[in-house]
């Protein structure tokens, strides 16, 4: 039978905010902390101490759920949802249920099937829990207990089941990560778990109205185990139903290295949270006023900035998002464009595109960290358009620029860059590569034309990359045409 696929997807990012959600410690980076360093009688969860909540996480949370286009809640609850795991030393964890921070959101996604928009059910504001690690040793396992993740602000972003494909899946999570890194409350960084997603997958008859029996699958760290996990549980559903078989409504693992979902628990053994108001927090009360002014302080997200790249650059569109999907790189971008007087933007988009994330790539810098500002690279490119420098060159120079941080005038001046625009010299470095290779001569002589191509590219190798181009070629057709008998 043919399915249609049904996807819902829940995402967990923490708001990176200086200290934890409802309480004063810091938030740290848990891959590069010594382990409960920062961790304090509240959420080490010790017996009398009073949450309070950030104001910073709040406001985190307002950016997200206006960019989303939610309807924020003037009044939100927060609730005990119970449970009793290692990681969780109160025993529960405070997050909001029935009356969430903001509802009935949207954002839209590009697919290859062009654009769709995927509903948003809700954004609710919550705490992480701690970290285990599991150890095997001497024939003994146990399991560590960190503390620094516990009670950091947590957002849980609950989407509609309107995704249809993992591609379509998975460009909503991209879309709602880069969301989350331009409002500043997000580094995006998956590896550090910062990002979660969950993905809740279930297959009906095509054509169906009513939605099949889902499935959820965990701790999805990577837009790769998102796409993975949801191909193979569409595939494995689909040969179930087949079969004449039910789905069961349980709770998957991904297993990344043998490339497949396993269950953790099934319906029956589901959670019981009993869920109730916290009877240590005031209901929170956003007021309008401050609504407003977060709405008002939204920066320019990612797919808007994308489409005014492509209108006011003339861009191409995949350039365009690349350069738009981060903010440092499209503000670095702009202010390039800003700086450099003259300078067609495609050509200082592929300079961004090929030799500085060339750069970052071997040095692992960030784009604020270059060493080569905006100005600087402007100041480079106004070179080549004024033909000061080849374009050729101009890579060299970049390179040096970016290692060394030095200015384009000293690259140059250093390392004797300059263009040779001096037709004098043109004319006897043509005469030069012509009289040393009387063989490919003869083959132009007989009608081989791309063999003027070659002299170009010998010429232009004698002088080091530094001939003008244009001066170059015009200098050699004249001479080759004076070969021509006549
Ligand atoms: P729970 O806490 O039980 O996981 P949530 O409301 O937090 O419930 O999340 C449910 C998620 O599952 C939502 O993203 C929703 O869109 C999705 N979903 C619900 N029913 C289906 C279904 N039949 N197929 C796929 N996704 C579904
Ligand atoms: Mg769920
Ligand atoms: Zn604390």
């Amino acid at each position: 039978m043919k399915y249609e696929t049904v996807i819902g997807l829940e995402v967990h990012a923490e708001m990176q905010t200086h200290s934890k959600m409802f309480c004063g410690c810091p938030v740290v980076d848990s891959t590069q902390t010594r382990p409960n360093v920062a961790v304090c009688p509240v959420c080490a969860g010790m017996p009398g101490v009073l949450p309070v909540v950030n104001r910073q996480a709040v406001e985190y949370a307002l950016r997200v759920a206006l960019a989303l286009e939610c309807s924020v809640a003037q009044t939100s609850l927060f609730a005990r949802k119970n449970y009793f795991y290692p990681d969780l030393p109160k025993g529960y964890q405070i997050s909001q249920y029935e009356d969430p921070l903001a509802e009935h959101g949207r954002l839209v996604i590009d697919t290859s099937a062009g654009e769709r928009l995927i509903r948003i059910t809700r954004v609710h504001l919550e705490e992480d829990a701690g970290k285990l690690t599991h150890v095997e040793k001497d024939g003994q396992s146990y399991s560590l207990v960190d503390l620094n993740r516990a009670g950091v602000a947590l957002l849980e972003i609950v989407s509609e089941p309107d995704m249809r494909s993992a591609e379509e899946a998975r460009a909503y999570a991209e879309g709602l990560r880069s969301i989350l890194r331009a409002l500043g409350v997000n580094s995006g960084d998956m590896e550090k778990g910062v990002i979660r997603f969950e993905a809740n997958i279930s297959l009906r008859p095509a054509g169906s109205p009513q939605l099949g029996t889902r499935v959820e699958v965990k701790n999805l760290n990577s837009f790769r185990a998102l796409e993975r996990s949801i191909a193979y549980e569409v595939e494995r559903q689909a040969a179930l139903l087949d079969s004449g078989a039910k789905v069961d409504q349980e709770t998957l693992g991904w297993d990344e290295p043998n490339n497949r979902t396993y269950s953790q628990r099934s319906k029956e053994e589901a959670h019981d949270y009993r869920y109730f108001p916290e009877p240590d927090l005031p209901p929170l009360v956003v007021e309008t006023e401050w609504v407003d002014r977060v709405r008002a302080g939204l920066p320019e997200l990612p797919r808007v900035r994308t489409q005014r790249f492509i209108r006011e650059y003339d861009l191409p569109a995949s350039d365009a998002a690349v350069l738009a999907a981060e903010a440092d790189v499209a503000n670095y971008f702009e202010a390039l464009v800003r700086d450099a007087r003259g300078i067609a933007p495609r050509l200082a988009a592929n300079f961004i595109l090929g030799e500085v994330f060339a750069w970052q790539k071997t040095s692992g810098e960030r784009i604020d960290e270059l060493k080569v500002r905006p100005a600087m690279l402007a100041d480079l490119l106004e070179r080549v358009t004024q033909g000061e420098i080849t374009l050729l060159t101009t890579k060299t120079v970049l390179a040096e620029m970016l290692a060394s941080g030095r200015q384009a005038a000293d690259v140059i001046g250093a390392r004797g860059l300059t263009q040779i625009s001096d037709g004098v010299e043109i004319t006897r470095l043509v005469a030069e590569v012509i009289a040393a290779n009387p063989g490919e001569m003869e083959k132009y002589l007989a009608g081989k034309e791309s063999v003027a191509n070659w002299f170009f590219g010998q010429v232009m190798r004698l002088a080091g990359k530094r001939a003008n181009p244009a001066m170059l070629r015009a200098e050699l057709n004249r001479q080759l045409a004076q070969k021509r008998p006549a």
